[in-house]
């Protein structure tokens, strides 16, 4: 049995690496998907890739709230209210420690990992259905410290307090909010950060990082699709509020 007919879902980071192998499977699985970011030729792309009727795509940035409040608007016109809010837009930042960081890629960062995530949920719940699940996508990096990713750590343990609130203001409508918690995924923003971390030598810093993962390997984007799938569908019915970490036990210490 599918395990999402009938349900409407977004999906903030639509056209990245982990929105898009999740739009693949929340399309197998028989929802309806819309896919929003702010990079609209790669929407077109990955739409164009899915090749679907029940995939719609919107342009926006989701650390502004008229962009936020069009993507729900087009979603509520195209399919109707919304079952499934995957709220996974982020960036990664630069690589620098504490006393080095631009405070204008702080401020940057904060704006779409924090404010993109409370204002997806500020505009979407008025829009769900009673009974719906939000994902919101937090890291590792929110359960742990990472030397010279300060403002993405701090984004990411955010993101498990607005969990947290916001699970507790829609238990009554039966609507469940958790959190997903990646290991590094083998994508481009691994790349980007493994050659934040040694321009020119990413290859090594990757090997570094496999080697405190107990599975010994980065996660896939299918990977973490499946938890997110989970944390969707009914089989997680009376989870909320809670974190669901896929990260071959590397925070298991
Ligand atoms: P990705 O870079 O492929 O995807 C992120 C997407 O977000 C991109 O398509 C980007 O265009 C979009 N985006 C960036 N700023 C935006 C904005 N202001 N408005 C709308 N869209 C915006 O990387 P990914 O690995 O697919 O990351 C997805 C989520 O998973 C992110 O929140 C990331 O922090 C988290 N995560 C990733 C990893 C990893 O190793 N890749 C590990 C843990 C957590």
């Amino acid at each position: 049995m599918a395990k999402l007919v009938n349900k409407v879902a977004v999906i903030t980071g639509g056209s990245g690496a982990i929105g898009a192998a999740t739009a693949r499977l929340f399309l197998n699985e028989g929802a309806r998907v819309v896919l929003v970011d702010i990079d609209g030729e790669a929407l077109e792309r990955v739409a164009s890739e899915l090749d679907s009727p029940d995939v719609s795509y919107v342009t926006a940035d989701v650390s502004k709230a008229a962009d936020v409040q069009e993507y729900v608007e087009h979603t509520v016109k195209t399919f109707g209210k919304i079952d499934v809010f995957f709220n996974n837009a982020g960036i990664e930042g630069v690589v620098k420690p504490v006393t080095e960081y631009p405070e204008e890629a702080f401020d940057k960062l904060i704006s779409i990992n924090v404010k993109g995530v409370w204002l997806g949920l500020k505009y979407v719940l008025p829009e769900m259905n009673d009974g719906g699940s939000i994902i919101n996508t937090s890291s590792v990096a929110g359960l742990a410290g990472f030397e010279s990713m300060s403002a993405y750590v701090a984004s990411k343990h955010a993101v498990i307090g607005i969990t947290r609130t916001v699970a507790l203001e829609t238990a009554g409508r039966g609507i469940r909010v958790n959190t997903v918690h990646p290991s590094p995924v083998d994508n481009r923003m691994m790349r980007s950060l493994e050659d934040g971390y040694a321009p020119g030598e990413g290859a090594t810093v990757k090997k570094g990082f496999e080697a405190s993962i107990p599975m010994k390997r980065y996660a896939t984007n299918d990977d973490i699709a499946k938890g997110v799938l989970f944390l969707a569908s009914d089989d997680s019915k009376f989870i909320t509020g809670s974190k669901l970490v896929v990260d071959g036990g590397m925070t298991m210490h």
